[in-house]
């Protein structure tokens, strides 16, 4: 076979990848009858495919590329460590200098005492120690029955079987019969799309009381953990009513449950602080991260544990782990993404200047007559689309004209967009400057025009 390269037609490229290439999330036939966009270059925020489009991406990837692309800084040092000591584990009592500084640098950067971190290859994975971890740490204290987690509908935890039964999408519980034993799910905080005449604080009440109803109803000697996205993300980024989270943390503190704050989104600048817990003012006992750690230049992800739950674990024999913790590879990764985020005070400025920013912009689209909500925290926004925006009506599902927007006309107009049911998303690079986003938002603007005419 010849090399296969970037230089081969598209067309060619794309028939080997239909051929060979199962994708995530992705209909092989459609694939197969359409093609996928093969991209070949990236650098800022600007992606490029193989037919030299430029196009800019609002969604930093997967939501992880907070540094955006083109550091040479990174290629170097997972170099430099490859070269140095390419792999090594973390099993049976040893460890190495990337694993010791990119822990002891998780430990300076995370709120109050999540001085622990237990590597893990994803968010995945992260959240699949968190079930293991969490029902061992109630057993080790005595209190075995203590082994159920309550999630929300609606919620993204990943994609393995037991990550996949901490999140809340019916799709995804359908292939494989999921959820798996003892995970239950309340209804999310969507005061847009659920709210009704409640006003949004009452909502945010109402929705978090689910947990206490459901606390009750199973027995809290039986429940072990409440696990939530501070802003869920791949959900559709649903900002909760801010009277949503403190009646969380008070309803866990109340019946002694641990809190999971999975920031594998809302991570490393994403809301505009270090953390959304500190956005929204979280407490957790456990801290799942991924993504924004390695700005996605290294698949690494991990739990961070608060001091009392990393005791009752380091004084058991946790049988748990992954070849892949704490990488030296992916360590050595994370740990420049972090100096740079810091030093260059990335994180700093997307809380100070762009969110700002990127909000008087945003909130500019509410004038549309497609839009009945812009929402955004920090750079994690989503625009809720409506045929009768004074209504918070939502279209048709079979319609799906989030997904014409962003399929079709944001696309071709050179801009990246994801869609979930009738929300568009954004999650853009926080290095994205005033001048980029202007163009995105002119860019969206433009392709509602067009699927607006399209509905006429
Ligand atoms: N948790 C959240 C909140 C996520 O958004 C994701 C991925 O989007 C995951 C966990 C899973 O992470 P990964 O895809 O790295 O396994």
């Amino acid at each position: 076979m010849n090399m296969i390269t970037n230089h081969m037609p598209t067309a060619e490229l794309q028939a080997l990848d239909a051929a060979h290439h199962m994708h995530p999330f992705t209909s092989g036939t459609e694939l197969a009858a359409k093609g996928a966009r093969v991209i070949t270059r990236a650098s800022g925020v600007t992606l490029t495919d193989s037919e030299g489009n430029e196009m800019l991406d609002a969604m930093a990837g997967l939501w992880c590329v907070n540094l955006g692309y083109g550091r040479d800084e990174l290629a170097e040092a997972a170099a430099r460590q490859m070269k140095e000591l390419p792999y090594y584990n973390t099993f049976f009592q040893t460890t190495h200098v990337p694993a010791i500084a990119l822990s002891s640098k998780l430990a300076e950067l995370t709120p109050h005492d999540l001085n622990n971190v237990f590597f893990a290859g994803s968010g995945s994975e992260a959240n699949d120690t968190n079930i293991r971890l969490v029902r061992t740490y109630w057993a080790e204290k005595g209190q075995p029955e203590k082994k159920i987690i309550i999630s929300r509908k609606n919620a993204y935890h990943g994609s393995s079987v037991g990550s996949a039964s901490l999140g809340g999408m019916q799709p995804m519980h359908a292939h494989g019969g999921l959820p798996i034993e003892d995970i239950h799910h309340i209804d999310e905080p969507n005061w847009y799309a659920q709210g009704g005449d409640m006003s949004p604080a009452e909502f945010g009440l109402e929705r978090a009381r689910q947990l206490e109803a459901a606390i009750e109803e199973y027995g809290a000697h039986r429940v072990a953990a409440f696990i939530g996205e501070p802003i869920q993300g791949a959900g559709g980024v649903i900002i909760p009513p801010e009277t949503y989270w403190p009646e969380i943390q008070r309803i866990c503190d109340k019946h002694n449950i641990l809190l999971i704050a999975d920031e594998v989104i809302t991570g490393f600048g994403r809301t505009g602080k270090w953390f959304g817990c500190e956005t929204l003012g979280i407490r957790p006992h456990i801290m799942t991260i991924a993504k924004g750690l390695s700005s996605g230049y290294a698949p690494i992800g991990g739990s961070l544990l608060c001091d009392e739950v990393a005791q009752v674990m380091n004084d058991c024999d946790f049988a748990h782990g992954y070849t892949y913790s704490g990488h030296p590879v992916a360590c050595a990764v994370a740990l420049e993404n972090l100096r740079i985020l810091q030093e260059e005070k990335i994180v700093d400025r997307a809380g100070s200047e762009v969110a700002p920013y990127l909000k008087e912009k945003w909130d500019t689209l509410n004038d549309h007559p497609l839009v009945g909500e812009t929402a955004l925290c920090g750079l994690m926004g989503s625009l809720a689309l409506s045929p009768d925006p004074s209504s918070r009506a939502m279209f048709a599902a079979d319609k799906g004209t989030a997904g014409l927007i962003c399929r079709e006309h944001c696309f071709a107009n050179g801009l990246v967009m994801r869609h979930v049911g009738d929300r568009m998303v954004i999650s853009p690079p926080l290095v994205i400057t005033h001048a980029e986003i202007d163009t995105l938002v002119e860019r969206a603007r433009k392709a509602l025009d067009l699927t607006h005419a399209e509905l006429k």
